[in-house]
C-alpha cells in the first residue's frame, strides 16, 4: 500500500530545490510547496477541521488548487473536488450529501456558495484572490507553514469526486488514499523510465476530474516532476505553453486533439519536446490520432477509467499500442468481458476487429475491473453500491457500464457505453462506430450519434455534425457517406448541421441534450 502524503514529503525531500509547480512564469519549489500546503493544514486545523473532515475545492486549475488538495490531506482531510462551471444548484447536492465545513474557491463563485450555504455545514469559505464578504481570503486563511501531518491509514477516505452525473443525481466516489497513491504511482510508471525532475507535464485536465488530479498532478508529483497547470482550455494557449516551457508530457481528452489537428496553425506548431501524449476519458477516433501524428512529432497512448478506479484500469504502453485499442491493464488490475449473468465472454482473436464481419453483440460483454484502484463505494448509497458490485472468485467486481471486447493478447476495445446503445427496428447500432466514420468524411469537424424515438423502429440513428469552415457539404451527403460504408440499418436517416457539440469539461458530447430529454 502507498500514501501519497508520506510519498510526495519524500520526494521534498529528495529534490526540495526543483521546480514542482510554474504558474505564469512563477515557479514554486518542492520546499515552498510543501510549506505552503502545511500552512493550508495549519489553517484548517485552526478552523476545526479534524481527520475526516470534507474539504470543497472549487477552483481551476491554479496553484492553489494543488495547495488545498495537499493540504487537505495533510490535515486528514478529504478533498470534495467540485467544477468550477458549477452553479449554486449543482453545488448544493455535493456541499451537503458530503458534509463539506471548509469550501476553497474564488471571488467571482463566492455568491453561489453563499446561497446554498445554509443548507449546509459550509462554516468558513477561503477566496483566492481577495476576500469578498462573508470569506477569508487564501493568504490570511493559511497559518504556519510548520505542520505536522496527520496520520492517516492507507484505507481511509483521502477524496470524494462526484461522478459526470450526466443522467440522474450525482453520487460521492469514496476513494482511499491508497487509491490514489497506487493509481498514481502506476501512471507515472507507464512513462518510459518514469516520470522525472527533467519533465515538465501540461495541466490542463482540470484538476476537479480524477483525470487531471491522478494521472496529471499527482502523477507528476510523485517523483519530482514540474506541474504547469492551465486554467481553461485554449489550444493556442496550450501551444504556447508546450512551445515555451518544452513540456515533455501531456494528457488531453479526444476533443482537445480533435481541436489542436483543426487549428489554422497546426502544421507551423512544434511539439516535439512532447515525449508522451496520453489521452482518455472518451474514445479518440482513429482518424484524430492519425492526423495528430501526421502533424507532430508525437505520439498518443490511449488510456481508459471512471472516477471509481481512480481512474486508470488500461493503458496504451510505449512499444506495445495497439491503435484502436485501449490498451491491457495496469499490473495489479484485473478486467473481465461478462454477459449479464455474469459469464465470461471469450476473447476474439485478433483485434480491432472489422466492425463489417461480425456481430458486436457475439464479442461482446460488460467490462468488469478489479484492484487496488476501485473505490470503496458511493457515499451514502447503498442501493447503487449493491448494483455495481459482483463478488466473484474470491474478487470484489466493478460494473463499469461499458461495453466492450478483449483480443487474445490481453487488449481492451470499447464499443461504447451501455446505456448509448440504440436499438433501431431489433438491431443493435453503437454510437460509436458511427462516429469514427463520420470523423472519416473529410468536411466534418466534430460529430456525435444518438438514438432519438421513432415510431416505427423503436429508436432510429441521428447523426449531429459539425461540417468544417468553408465546405459546402449538405446534410444529404454526410447521409449518403454513411451508407456507402456501413449496413444499411446503422446509417443515420436524420442529420443535423450544428455549430458546435455540448460537451462536459472533460470533453464528454452530453448525449442527453443532443437527444432533448
Ligand atoms: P469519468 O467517471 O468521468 O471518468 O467517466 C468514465 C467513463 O468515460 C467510462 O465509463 C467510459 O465510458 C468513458 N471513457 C474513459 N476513457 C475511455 C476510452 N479510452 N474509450 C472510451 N470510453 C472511455
Amino acid at each position: 500500500m502507498t500514501n501519497l502524503v508520506t510519498h510526495v514529503g519524500s520526494t521534498v525531500e529528495e529534490h526540495p530545490g526543483e521546480t514542482a509547480v510554474s504558474f505564469k512564469g512563477t515557479d514554486i519549489a518542492y520546499r515552498e510547496l510543501w510549506g505552503q500546503t502545511g500552512a493550508f493544514a495549519s489553517g484548517l486545523a485552526d478552523a476545526g477541521v479534524e481527520a475526516g473532515g470534507r474539504v470543497g475545492i472549487y477552483l481551476p486549475n491554479l496553484p492553489q488548487f494543488v495547495v488545498g488538495f495537499h493540504g487537505t490531506l495533510r490535515a486528514g482531510g478529504v478533498v470534495v473536488p467540485m467544477n468550477p462551471q458549477y452553479k449554486a444548484r449543482e453545488i448544493e447536492h455535493m456541499l451537503s450529501d458530503s458534509g463539506a465545513e471548509v469550501v476553497v474557491t474564488l471571488p467571482d463563485l463566492a455568491g453561489h456558495v453563499a446561497e446554498v450555504r445554509d443548507e449546509t455545514d459550509v462554516h468558513t469559505v477561503v477566496t483566492v484572490g481577495e476576500a469578498v464578504e462573508g470569506t477569508v481570503s487564501f493568504e490570511e486563511f493559511c497559518g504556519a507553514p510548520e505542520f505536522d501531518t496527520v496520520d492517516r491509514a492507507d484505507d481511509d477516505i483521502a477524496c470524494q469526486p462526484y461522478t459526470s452525473g450526466t443522467t440522474g443525481t450525482p453520487k460521492g466516489v469514496l476513494l482511499t488514499h491508497d487509491n490514489l497513491a497506487s493509481n498514481a504511482e502506476m501512471s507515472a510508471s507507464l512513462v518510459p523510465g518514469g516520470i522525472s525532475t527533467d519533465d515538465r507535464q501540461l495541466g490542463v485536465l482540470p484538476l476537479f476530474h480524477i483525470y487531471g488530479m491522478t494521472v496529471v498532478m499527482n502523477a507528476t508529483l510523485f517523483d519530482g516532476g514540474a506541474y504547469y497547470p492551465l486554467p481553461a482550455w485554449d489550444a493556442q494557449e496550450a501551444f504556447d505553453l508546450i512551445e515555451s516551457a518544452e513540456l515533455t508530457l501531456m494528457h488531453g481528452v479526444p476533443a482537445m486533439y480533435n481541436d489542436v489537428i483543426n487549428q489554422p496553425d497546426a502544421a507551423e506548431r512544434d511539439l516535439s519536446s512532447l515525449r508522451l501524449c496520453g489521452v482518455g476519458g472518451s474514445g479518440i477516433p482513429v482518424e484524430v490520432l492519425r492526423r495528430f501524428e501526421e502533424l507532430f512529432d508525437a505520439k498518443i497512448y490511449e488510456g481508459y477509467g471512471l472516477t471509481e478506479t481512480s481512474p486508470v484500469t488500461h493503458f496504451n504502453t510505449p512499444g506495445e499500442r495497439r491503435v484502436g485499442s485501449i490498451g491491457k491493464t495496469l499490473p495489479g488490475v484485473s478486467a473481465m468481458v461478462v454477459d449479464h449473468d455474469f459469464e465470461q465472454v471469450a476473447p476474439v482473436d485478433e483485434g480491432p476487429v472489422n466492425e463489417e464481419d461480425v456481430d458486436l453483440d457475439d464479442i461482446t460483454g460488460e467490462v468488469v475491473v478489479s484492484g487496488p484502484n476501485v473505490m470503496q463505494g458511493y457515499h451514502n448509497r447503498p442501493d447503487a453500491n449493491e448494483e455495481v458490485f459482483t463478488e466473484w472468485d474470491g474478487k470484489r467486481w466493478f460494473h463499469t457500464g461499458d461495453i466492450g471486447y478483449h483480443d487474445a493478447d490481453g487488449y481492451f476495445y470499447i464499443v461504447d457505453r451501455e446505456k448509448h446503445m440504440i436499438n433501431t427496428a431489433g438491431y443493435n447500432v453503437y454510437p460509436r462506430e458511427v462516429e469514427e466514420l463520420l470523423f472519416e468524411h473529410e468536411a466534418v469537424a466534430d460529430a456525435a450519434v444518438v438514438g432519438i424515438p421513432d415510431d416505427r423502429r423503436g429508436e432510429t440513428v441521428k447523426a449531429f455534425v459539425v461540417p468544417k469552415p468553408g465546405t459546402d457539404v449538405t446534410p444529404e451527403a454526410i447521409k449518403q457517406f454513411c451508407l456507402d460504408n456501413l449496413a444499411e440499418y446503422k446509417h443515420p436517416r436524420e442529420v443535423e448541421f450544428v455549430e458546435e457539440l455540448p460537451r462536459t469539461t472533460t470533453g464528454k458530447v452530453q448525449k442527453f441534450e443532443l437527444r432533448g430529454e
